[in-house]
């Protein structure tokens, strides 16, 4: 960076670091430096994810210490020396998955399937910091009129995206989905948007269903109800053409297939525990003609999801419970962690 100042420099925290599995530090770290074919971006908001947590416990695959954050925009404020297309000022958001472009399944334009597969806050440092260097061919400029808050909201309305090019929502289909945070609160609007006529959301807790509502869910059930298998009996009684799941709870997802309707299509959205497994009949799949969808990260699905930003599509505003400073991170990790939050974005 062109100007450090001494107090800035030697004072002021400017990053979140894992340094190990379940440690958080909250530190100054140096700058990033800009190579050839990158630009370095300050943050403006970055949004804390599930995947952050999985991280956190070390549940996935990343190494430590690492910065997290993989939700952001901001602005460029140094181009390398090999980009052409990003100046310094340009408003922007990225990507976090750089794919090699040469494996077998970036050549079959799986790109998120890559085999030499990097993310920003994954694998590299990322955004739950001042600044983040990350390559120019993931970094996408913003359009006019999109705010801070909505280009934090980009990768995950991606991934939904992503998930909706993954199954068909035909006319009027009738669609049940299970878990209302924030990344079910997109997935039902985008379901609404992309032609559902009518819409049940399940959640435990009633604040997210009141939401829910707002966003277009035709009809609540709270997930603790016990007549929660007759109320869905009663709302179709043949099932639902479509049943999503966005809690990643084993034994949320076990029942799932239970109302869902012959030859309907079953999305495993929400990321369960790496190890753990649920009882399914396979006779049930054969005889009823479901088809059952896995829909993992993003594939090329920003500039679709700035446009639903941007056309107003898509709310992200109520979804977000707490807008924090960097240093209040641990704070916000804490409570988005115990289920008390929807999502939290920091500030750095
Ligand atoms: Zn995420
Ligand atoms: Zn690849």
């Amino acid at each position: 960076m062109t100007s450090l100042l001494f107090d800035q420099y030697f004072f002021v925290v400017n990053a979140v670091v894992f340094t190990q599995p379940g440690t958080i530090s909250i530190e100054r770290v140096p700058d990033p430096t800009c190579a050839p074919d990158e630009v370095i971006v300050k943050i403006a908001i970055a949004g804390i994810c599930g995947t952050d947590v999985h991280i956190y416990r070390n549940e996935y695959l990343s190494k430590f210490p690492l910065i997290p954050g993989h939700e952001f925009g901001g602005t460029v404020v140094e181009v390398g020396s090999a980009v052409r297309d990003f100046k310094a000022g340009d408003r922007v958001a990225v990507d976090p998955n750089i794919s090699c472009g040469q494996c077998e399944f970036c050549r079959s334009l799986q790109p998120n399937h890559c085999l030499n597969w990097r993310g920003v806050g994954i694998t590299q440092s990322g955004a739950f910091a001042e600044y983040v260097a990350v390559p120019a061919r993931v970094t996408y400029k913003l359009p006019d009129g999109l705010t801070d808050q909505q280009a934090a909201f980009i990768e995950p309305l991606s991934c939904v995206v992503y998930a909706l090019n993954r199954i068909r929502v035909h006319p009027a289909d009738e669609v049940l989905v299970f878990g209302a945070g924030p990344m079910g609160l997109l997935l039902i609007q985008a379901l609404k948007h992309s032609g559902a006529a009518r819409l049940v959301a399940v959640d435990k807790q009633s604040r997210r269903l009141e939401l829910a509502s707002q966003m277009g869910a035709d009809h609540l059930l709270l997930g603790d109800d016990l007549r929660i298998k007759e109320s869905l009996r009663d709302l179709a009684p043949h099932g639902f053409h479509i049943v999503v799941d966005a809690t990643g709870v084993p034994t949320v997802i076990e029942q799932a297939l239970d109302y869902l309707r012959p030859r309907g299509q079953y999305l495993q959205f929400g990321v369960a525990p790496m190890t753990a497994t649920i009882n399914w009949r396979p006779y049930d799949i054969f005889r009823r003609d479901w088809t059952i969808i896995g829909s993992f990260a993003l594939s090329f699905t920003f500039q679709q999801a700035i446009a639903w930003l941007l056309n107003g599509a898509i709310n992200v505003a109520p979804l977000v419970s707490h807008t924090l400073p960097l240093s209040e991170f641990t704070l916000g990790f804490r409570e988005f962690i115990e289920g008390k939050t929807l999502k939290v974005h920091l500030k750095p």
